[in-house]
């Protein structure tokens, strides 16, 4: 076996650029953080990111918000969601999703995935009948899109409205169009692990200005909603004005100021993105025992972040595997740990959810491993980190 070990940090982002950097200096040298502090004439950080954003998402109106879980709330409540209302979404997915079902009083059902970690449209369909739920909170996690052709016209069938989680997937696209675009909303974390980085924050977009009024008001506007960049016309928000409670949740100039010259290198950053994904994914393809999720024809993906399968691995050669990668530098995630671990993307382990039989995510969940590609790495480290893997999952004895 190979000696050699890979020394970079997985956790390790890029620095801003100094673009960035100039704009966020700005922003502290004019003591304007608030995003509706302006000086007579000024338009704001805050609208302009608004403005390009919607712009280069393709969506007629966004609003930027403090984190991308606050953006699903809102988008939950501005739809609609009413408490104790069910709302069906992945049984794979990241705490800040269910936490944002829960947080508006909803109770989240959860569906099955198979196992290339998409929405199981079967499943889908018993449990929106079973449940009577008139929403769907789609989770694109990991970066899997489902067929969503098939899937909005199910949804139709159904009369669910949907609203996207996009917090890893923005960028990709389903036969060319954006993920985001295809159901009420789509909701992007600019959290320090997504595609771009303000430490914390979120974006909000959809073409139906009722719904983004009601966003807005929720957001904490404050009645300045005029001076959002890409809202809608003053008529909207007639009713919402006074019906929308305030959540609070607004985003500031500073991050807004970070966020603007990112949406410039997106398109850049998905092609660097792509190429480590395919340097890992070309080693792991030589083993036999390794299995990779199918990337359909039509998806236009984001490989910001790799997972993949070992089905004849039992329990011990899991943690096996993860514990000599480890000791190599590689560090892996692995699902199927009973008690969660610096994540939390197993359904037991979020009790405030009534209890499910998820028999086949299970299955999935219990050989799946999963690993960030960070653009600090080279297409060399990723051949390395590959290669780790392969070879760590062959000394395992079946
Ligand atoms: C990160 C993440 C979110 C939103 O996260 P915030 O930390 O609230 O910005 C939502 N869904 C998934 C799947 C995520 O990974």
């Amino acid at each position: 076996m190979s000696a050699r070990k890979f020394t970079g940090n997985f956790t390790q982002q890029e620095p801003l650029s100094e673009t960035a950097i100039e704009a966020a200096a700005a922003v502290l040298r004019s003591g304007r953080l608030h995003r509706y502090n302006l000086a007579p004439g000024e338009v704001g950080e805050v609208a302009l990111l608004e403005e390009e954003f919607a712009a280069w998402q393709g969506s007629r109106y966004c609003i930027a918000v403090a984190s991308g879980g606050q953006a699903i709330q809102i988008a939950l409540r501005a739809a609609g969601v009413a408490p104790d209302d069910r709302v069906l979404t992945n049984a794979f997915t990241l705490a800040p999703v269910p936490g944002a079902i829960h947080a508006v009083g909803a109770r989240p059902v959860l569906v099955e995935i198979d196992e290339n970690l998409r929405l199981d449209f079967e499943d889908l369909a018993r449990r929106a009948e079973s449940s009577g739920a008139r929403f769907l909170l789609l989770s694109h996690m990991r970066g899997h899109l489902c067929d969503m052709d098939r899937l909005m016209s199910r949804v139709a069938q159904f009369g669910l409205t949907v609203i996207e989680d996009c917090a890893h997937t923005m960028g990709a696209t389903w036969n060319n169009l954006r993920s985001g675009s295809f159901g009420l909303a789509g909701c992007f974390s600019t959290q320090t692990y997504k595609h771009i980085n303000s430490g914390e924050g979120g974006l909000l977009t959809s073409d139906d200005p009722d719904f983004i009024a009601r966003a807005t008001i929720l957001s904490g506007s404050y009645m300045h909603y005029a001076r959002h960049g890409a809202g809608p016309d003053p008529e909207h928000f007639a009713r919402p004005r006074y019906d929308m409670a305030n959540m609070s949740a607004r985003m500031d100039a500073l991050r807004a100021a970070i966020l603007r010259p990112q949406i410039r290198s997106i398109e850049e950053n998905v092609a660097r993105w792509n190429r480590l994904y395919t340097a890992v994914a070309s080693e792991l393809v030589s083993s036999n025992r390794i299995v990779l999720p199918a990337r359909p024809e039509a998806e236009g993906m984001v490989g910001s972040s790799i997972q993949f399968r070992v089905p004849d691995l039992g329990e011990a050669g899991c943690r096996r595997v993860v514990a000599q990668a480890g000791l190599r530098g590689v560090e892996l995630k692995w699902f199927g740990n009973e008690e969660p671990k610096g994540f939390t993307s197993m359904h037991r382990s979020w009790r405030y959810v009534d209890p499910h039989q998820l028999p086949q995510t299970d299955g999935v969940l219990a050989t799946l491993f999963d690993m960030r590609l960070p653009l600090t790495f080279s297409e060399d480290d990723c051949t390395l980190i590959g290669r780790i893997i392969r070879e760590e999952v062959s000394e395992v004895r079946l």
